[in-house]
Formats: C-alpha cells, structure tokens, sequence
C-alpha cells in the first residue's frame, strides 16, 4: 500500500483478514482488474491495479459487504444456517439472487460502468473466479465468488475514472 501509515479500522481490518483467510489475495483481485482493463489501457501494470483494488478496499460499504458475504458462507460450510437459507446457500442456488444484491453494493461506489464489468467478469469467470466456483473443493464460495467480481469491477471502474483525472 502507498500510504503505509494510514490508521487501519477494525472492520477494514477484519474485511482484508478474511479475505485471505478465504483464499484471495490483492494480486488475485489485481489479475482481474488487469484482465478487465488491458486493452483500454495498454501500459496498465500491475501495481496501477493493485492500488485500485486497495483504494476500494477503503470503501466502508465494500468491507460491509465483505464481511456479511464471507460470514453467511462460512457458516452454510459449517452446517450452522436454519433451513431453507442452508441448502439454498450450500448448493448456490441459482435464484436465490441475494449474493448478487450484496455484489451490487460494491459495483455501485464507483457508478454505472462497473456493472459492466461485473457482468462481463461473472460470465468470463477468469482466475481466482474460477477457483472460486470449483464446487468439488467442499467450500462454500457462494457469496465469496460475487463479491471479488464486484471489487475487481468496481476497482476498475475507478481506474477508468481516474485515468480521465475524476476524483474518487
Ligand atoms: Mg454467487
């Protein structure tokens, strides 16, 4: 991070903690970023990405999503949510559609062209996201899947924006 001294908040804290703990690091949001924008910005590097995703990993409403998502998945893979919500979040269900909603809370930080990017990356599914879904690991990435799409959407949103000199 560039701004190494910046007082770190205990739900920031917790949000990037779990994260790891769940098998994502920055550099698996930074290929996302990378991979979504590279051909809009040919000398895009890494550490541009990296940056972006940590600028909205600031974001409250982002660490909000963070930890309600990866809380909802850990309990289904402990078998500890009442049914129907169990075997509605341990299969991922299709329609169920609220893993989605709470994606939408990070998407939209950074306005309307990052649920572009997030439709586009869900359908295209590439690294981490595709670890992610592999169901045969008996982990539970329900909610988990969505919302580093939506970081590695709304992360590159942001560059977007910032590459035209607007202020976020
Ligand atoms: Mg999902």
């Amino acid at each position: 991070m560039r701004d190494e001294n910046r007082k770190v908040s205990t739900l920031e804290k917790k949000a990037r903690d779990w994260l790891i703990e769940r098998g994502v690091t920055i550099d698996d949001m930074a290929e996302l970023v990378h991979y979504l924008q590279s051909k809009y910005h040919p000398d895009l590097t890494m550490e541009d990405c990296r940056f972006n995703v940590h600028q909205v990993l600031k974001k409250r409403e982002v660490q909000n999503a963070i930890i309600t998502g990866i809380q909802l998945d850990v309990l289904a893979e402990k078998n500890n949510l009442e049914e129907p919500l169990q075997s509605t979040i341990a299969a991922d269900e299709g329609l169920y559609g609220v893993d989605e909603i709470i994606a939408f809370s990070i998407v939209n930080v950074y306005g309307s062209i990052g649920f572009t990017n997030y439709g586009y990356i869900d359908k295209q599914k590439p690294g981490i996201l595709q670890k992610l879904n592999d169901k045969s690991s008996g982990q539970c990435h329900t909610f988990l899947d969505d919302i580093v799409g939506a970081i590695a959407a709304a992360a590159s949103s942001r560059l977007a924006h910032s590459a035209v000199g607007d202020e976020y």
